[in-house]
């Protein structure tokens, strides 16, 4: 039943390509007013508790897709130090009601851990934004890959789609693994006294990323 596994420096697209569905359960839910999506796990991930929730389709076209990023104190607990928690409920309503596929994956804290953001919300607390806190302990401002995404979309035998996102890394990082981005949309979260800067030095690292992608390369 399991595929073999590519050795892990393997490259990246030998990696995408033997990732393959492993089971589909349906997985009633008390959220998303009460759907019912299929949750799927997948052969073959360098984190092999990644899953989907894939939901029925309403319509033909390319389906919506949320790439998900773990947070566990936002997802869980509803902290509002992020927006995660809020962005997963849109995310799910929007998927319940249009249909398409949540991928979630476990890259806590972009993509350096749980305790790692702890230590990184106490530098925050001393003034540094979530990319410099991050940054200040000897990581990447932001650590997450979606190659793995792109094979679980892959396996699911979707090639386009529409992105909930507003995060153009994410598009960019989807695109270079071949899959077609037809249009994005951003989830609306309203700012809390809490994550207000947060969100805004989210918003300048976007327009910079976006700025950065428009300009030529010297
Ligand atoms: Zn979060």
């Amino acid at each position: 039943m399991n595929a073999v596994r590519p050795a892990a420096n393997a490259p990246v697209a030998d990696r995408r390509a033997a990732i393959a569905v492993r089971q589909t359960i349906a997985l009633p839910m008390a959220r998303a007013g009460g759907a019912t999506p299929d949750l799927v796990t997948f052969d073959g991930l360098d984190r092999p508790d990644d899953f989907a929730l894939v939901f029925p389709r309403t319509g033909t076209g390319a389906p919506w897709v949320r790439v998900h990023s773990a947070c566990l104190t936002g997802d869980l607990f509803g902290s509002a130090r992020c927006d995660c928690g809020p962005q997963l409920d849109a995310a799910l309503a929007h998927l319940a009601h249009h249909g398409g596929a949540l991928l979630y994956l476990h890259q806590e804290g972009r993509g350096i851990g749980l305790r790692a953001k702890i230590e990184a919300y106490a530098l925050q607390d001393q003034g540094l934004d979530t990319f410099a806190a991050n940054e200040s302990l000897g990581f990447p401002p932001d650590a997450r890959d979606y190659h793995s995404a792109a094979g679980m979309l892959q396996a699911l035998g979707i090639a386009r789609l529409h992105l909930l996102t507003a995060n153009p890394d994410k598009v960019q990082q989807l695109q270079k693994a071949g899959i077609v981005v037809e249009s994005t949309l951003a989830l609306e979260i309203a700012p809390t006294p809490f994550n207000r800067d947060y969100l805004e030095a989210k918003r300048k690292r976007f327009e910079l990323f976006s700025q950065a992608l428009l300009s030529p390369r010297r």
